[in-house]
């Protein structure tokens, strides 16, 4: 496959076992370029632990996972460089601020000084944190800290963006302040994000993914999902949901 052609999200059938537990099986999907594609399904699906794989932050028990070709496992380092990741509880280090959080995390990932300096600038800007810069993450609200936990996704300028449940735990203004960032991201990007609401789907995404107990049951686009029904209907019957 030519390089302009090739998906910049892999999955190649991955599984993961928690000891006994299956938490995903024989799980395969591509993320094409210039997508924003939904990754779909009910709690507990096996979202979190797909996208830790895909982000190489934990090992599958089987499969492989690739960005913008290369090995998450064994190809680490470039994977990474292209490669932003925003986790499912957002920034980790709650007792700095945005500046000293950003400012760490862009040299952990070897960036240089003028390069830093630009884009912390960058992503103040865009992400809108420019009036929390200097307060400490933990006194912040839950939605500039998902900011602050997109900034430091995008801070290298990656072509491929991984986001675990972004709007999660929100309010409408700070969901919609998300959504609104997240499709202005999405210009010159690939964007793999999660959620298990059906509204997300419609407002974001061009592509889903929709998982069932640790499987695919259905890749398309939105509208594929719905096939004239509504989407909500489709979900139910593939998660086998109960019928209200
Ligand atoms: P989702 O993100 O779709 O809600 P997860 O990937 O977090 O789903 O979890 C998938 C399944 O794997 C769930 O049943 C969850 O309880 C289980 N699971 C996740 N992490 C672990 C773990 N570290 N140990 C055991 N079971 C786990």
């Amino acid at each position: 496959m030519s390089e302009p052609d090739r998906p910049l999200i892999e999955a190649v059938d991955l599984s993961k076992y928690y000891g006994n537990f299956t938490a995903i099986s024989h799980v395969s999907f591509t993320v094409a370029r210039g997508s924003i594609t939904a990754f779909l399904g009910p709690n507990g699906a096996g979202k979190s632990t797909t996208m830790k794989i895909l982000t190489g932050f934990l090992a599958p028990s089987s499969g492989t996972a690739r960005i913008a070709g290369y090995d998450v496992e064994t190809d680490r380092l470039a994977a990474s460089r292209v490669l932003g990741y925003l986790p499912e509880n957002g920034p980790l280090y709650t007792d700095m601020s945005p500046a000293d959080y950003l400012e760490y995390a862009g040299k952990v990932r070897g960036m240089g000084r003028s390069d830093l300096r630009a884009a912390l600038d960058r992503v103040a800007a865009s992400c809108r944190i420019e009036e929390v810069w200097h307060k400490t993450i933990r006194k912040l609200s839950k939605g500039f800290r998902q900011r602050v936990g997109l900034a430091q996704a995008i801070l290298h300028d990656p072509q491929v963006l991984i986001l675990d449940e972004p709007t999660a735990g929100l309010d409408p203004n700070q969901i919609a302040l998300v959504r609104d960032l997240v499709k202005s991201l999405a210009k010159d990007r690939t964007i793999l994000l999660s959620t298990h609401i059906l509204q997300e789907v419609e407002a974001m995404a061009n592509q889903v993914v929709l998982v069932n107990e640790g499987k695919v049951v259905f890749q398309g686009t939105p509208s594929e999902l719905a096939a004239g029904r509504s989407l909500e209907d489709r979900f139910r019957e593939l998660t086998k949901g109960v019928a209200a």
